[in-house]
């Protein structure tokens, strides 16, 4: 389930600085697995608004790492999306707190002197190291897919070995990889030519990327969407990451096109016979 404030929160770390972003959007993917709901407030902020903040004594410094892209503030919401600015010791936050520090952020709680619940902020290699406009290449904290894992990436997985022809009977794309996959990229593989360790990594993800599917099965339609909230027009892309994709083409504005399902902070489009997506914000479901 993509939680209240998911376009918000996916619109806002979309400005952060790229080393920042892919750690944030990690720690994102954490929240809506886990249905911690919150709403991250802000991100990068200019000069003039960090002076304003520390007249109101909410900042305490010019260096702070919101004007270099490299923090976030949340506060945690109720299921109504109201926030909690109390609620910063709920077991859910302190889930949420742990994982973001697993990822390698600093929590501004943990400070001695200024005591900042909502702020998280990504080191990296120092103040104002990380940068814009380069990709990373972290679309999860390792860089295959392999049994046991769960969650989008293995249910792109999926649909692709199923687009593919290799059929999961039991469980289809349920996003969870267990022997049914495994057995379906071992038979991928085998097909390929390439080492058959059920393992979905570069090579093998290469393969999957390019190997042409069989011309009769169509897939199936589910929903219609039109393009909004873009001046010109929306990317489709080959995956659902705005840091670890490739844009296969761009759909204008007012455009319709067929949908497959969705994923979190995506829409699953049919493009060129085969799944594509767009970013859920400039999609408004039509049929
Ligand atoms: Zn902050």
């Amino acid at each position: 389930m993509a939680l209240i404030y998911q376009n918000r929160n996916l619109d806002n770390i979309a400005n952060l600085a790229d080393n920042t972003k892919a750690k944030a959007l990690q720690w994102h993917d954490y929240l809506v697995k886990n249905d911690i709901e919150l709403l991250i407030y802000e991100t990068i902020r200019t000069e003039a608004q960090q002076r304003e903040n520390i007249k109101k004594g909410v900042s305490q410094t010019m260096k702070s790492y919101h004007l270099v892209g490299q923090a976030l503030d949340f506060v945690p919401v109720n299921s109504k999306g109201e926030t909690l600015w109390s609620g910063y010791n709920s077991s859910d936050v302190k889930k949420a707190v742990a994982e973001a520090k697993r990822l390698g952020f600093e929590w501004g709680g943990d400070w001695n002197s200024f005591i900042d619940k909502p702020h998280l902020q990504y080191v990296y290699k120092g103040y104002g190291t990380d940068t814009f406009g380069k990709s990373v290449n972290i679309g999860s904290s390792k860089d295959y897919v392999e049994k046991g894992d769960s969650g989008t990436e293995v249910k792109v997985l999926q649909n692709r070995l199923i687009e593919l022809g290799y059929k999961l009977p039991k469980y289809g794309a349920d996003g969870d990889f267990g022997s049914e996959t495994l057995a379906a990229v071992k038979q991928f593989q085998k097909d390929q030519g390439i080492t058959v360790d059920g393992i979905v990594g570069s090579v093998t993800q290469k393969h999957l990327d390019n190997a042409s599917k069989p011309k009769s099965e169509g897939i199936p339609v589910k929903g219609r969407i039109k393009i909004v909230n873009v001046s010109n027009a929306a990317y489709i892309c080959d995956r659902p990451s705005s840091t670890n994709s490739k844009n296969l083409t761009t759909i204008g504005k007012g455009k319709e096109i067929n949908i497959s399902g969705s994923v979190p902070g995506w829409w699953e489009v049919i493009y060129d016979n085969r799944r594509a997506y767009v970013n859920e914000k400039y999609g408004k479901r039509i049929k």
